[in-house]
């Protein structure tokens, strides 16, 4: 039985999840020690252990050690995923993290939908809009495709958010992604319980900073009603390569500095060459591992080390390689 080592490079949640999903896809169960070992509170938060949750329902599986801030999981999926399931988080933990799990498992699953409740737009965690207009047409290239509604926006720390993925029958396809240089620029910018002009205040400091590169600039403003209140901005590059920038409100924080950062962060990447950004890239490891292919990216990080270094476990036949000398690195199965 496969034994991992989850205090190996990141040391984080993400090798909860894409144990899970690969354990799920390939039909391997796992044991995985150390859970979180590089993180001041080790062990499952209320985030992971909803993704071990999901994913047992999902499969039926057998689990061993499914409780809060528990070191060690035992995973033993007894079927292909199918059904529908409602999670409730109960924290702002990202529901963007619980999809994560689920997604590189999409071609193998029957109809299935999920509901998710938690935080859509929280720290150190891909925004909502990120999935929904960075990592899911990437994905689609892969063949991959599935429906994601946002119900309700959850900002930290009451979290609240909803949403739901539905998916159909699909084939994953091998994928060399070559990308043209984007021709313009998206992006939405929110705010919850706040008075609108925050909103517009994040997108117009934004499409000023993004003048620079000179591509045509669209930014959706809209106010929702959620738990507590909250706000903050994603801005993404379209038709072409896939970067995007984002950056949360918090209180005594000016929405001008918000969309700057967020603005920043987008430049900052397309100056850079690549096909998907840092985050893109270690969130598509399970899938390349999977379907075959390859991807440049702007930056390798310790999140894809080590996401490749475990679906490596996982996926003997198939090896990522990563190529971190080229200009820009490449990863390639
Ligand atoms: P831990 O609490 O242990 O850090 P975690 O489950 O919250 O665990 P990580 O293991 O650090 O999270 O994984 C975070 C994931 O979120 C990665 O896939 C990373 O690419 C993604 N991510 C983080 N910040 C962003 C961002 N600003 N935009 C897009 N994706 C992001």
């Amino acid at each position: 039985m496969l034994v991992i080592d989850g205090s190996y490079g990141e040391g984080g949640g993400q090798v909860v999840r894409t144990a899970l999903a690969m354990s799920t896809v390939l039909q391997k169960p796992f044991r995985l020690e150390n859970i979180r070992a590089g993180r001041s509170k080790p062990g499952l938060s209320h985030q992971h252990l909803s993704c071990v949750e999901l994913m047992k329902r999902l499969t039926d599986a057998r689990v061993v050690g499914d409780t809060l801030r528990s070191t060690e999981l035992f995973f033993e999926p007894k079927k292909t995923p199918s059904g529908e399931v409602e999670i409730d988080i109960g924290t702002a933990g990202s529901v963007s993290l619980l999809i994560q799990c689920v997604v590189p498992t999409l071609h193998v699953a029957s109809e299935l939908k999920i509901v998710a409740v938690g935080g859509t737009d929280v720290k150190w965690a891909p925004p909502i809009d990120y999935l929904k207009h960075v990592t899911k047409p990437v994905l689609s290239q892969f063949g991959i495709e599935f429906d994601l509604d946002l119900i309700k926006r959850g900002y930290y720390p009451k979290g609240g958010g909803k949403i739901s993925l539905t998916t159909r029958d699909l084939t994953l396809n091998s994928k060399s992604i070559d990308c043209k240089k984007p021709q313009k620029i998206k992006g939405v910018s929110h705010c919850g319980n706040l008075p609108r002009h925050i909103a517009i205040r994040q997108a117009q400091t934004a499409t000023k900073k993004l003048k620079k590169i000179g591509l045509p600039t669209e930014i959706e403003i809209e106010t929702c009603d959620v738990l507590g209140k909250g706000s903050g901005i994603v801005v993404w590059s379209q038709n072409g390569c896939r970067y995007a920038g984002s950056s949360l409100g918090k209180p005594g924080k000016p929405a001008e500095k918000v969309g700057e950062e967020a603005a920043i962060e987008l430049i900052k990447q397309i100056k850079t060459e690549g096909d998907i950004d840092k985050y893109c890239a270690d969130q598509l490891i399970p899938t390349l591992s999977l379907a075959g292919g390859n991807y440049t990216t702007t930056e390798i990080t310790m999140h894809t080390k080590t996401n490749a270094w475990l679906v490596n476990q996982f996926n003997e036949k198939n090896k990522i390689k990563i190529h971190e000398n080229q200009k820009p690195p490449k990863i390639t199965t």
